[in-house]
């Protein structure tokens, strides 16, 4: 399953982002709702859903994506501090935008776990 979200409109120009990277098959820009001093998105431009739409054929393009996350690590100074990328799944996982992209968190110490939610698993 894919379709059309905002973030094809991103790769599209059809609407604007702060775009920090950008190559064949991939898009970064900062997320507008920033929870670190650098997030940045790391997308696919070809639109998977989710997750579990990651099938054989994708495993190069979305390996690429954390060739891509190094890169940029270095690119914005903070490969030897650290950072922490994530891909949220579906309702559970804090989902929103259904079109895969790694989340990178940099710029200062990341609590663990991620989640706020208190209650015991
Ligand atoms: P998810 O919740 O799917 O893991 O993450 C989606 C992310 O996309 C959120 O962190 C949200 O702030 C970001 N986002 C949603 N719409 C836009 C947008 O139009 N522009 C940018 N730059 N980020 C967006």
């Amino acid at each position: 399953m894919s379709q059309e979200t905002i973030f094809t409109k991103i790769i599209n120009r059809e609407i604007p982002a702060d775009i920090i990277y950008e190559d064949e098959l991939t898009l970064a820009f900062k997320d507008i709702n920033p929870q670190a001093p650098l997030h940045c998105l790391i997308i696919p431009k070809q639109p998977i859903a989710t997750i579990n739409d990651i099938t054989e054929d994708k495993r190069e393009l979305v390996g690429h994506l954390y060739v891509v996350a190094a890169k940029i690590a270095k690119q914005q100074g903070v490969a030897d501090d650290g950072y922490r990328v994530v891909m949220n799944c579906n309702e559970h996982g804090g989902q929103s935008v259904y079109h895969i992209h790694l989340h990178m968190l940099a710029g200062k110490p990341l609590g663990w776990p991620p989640y706020t939610d208190k209650a015991k698993v």
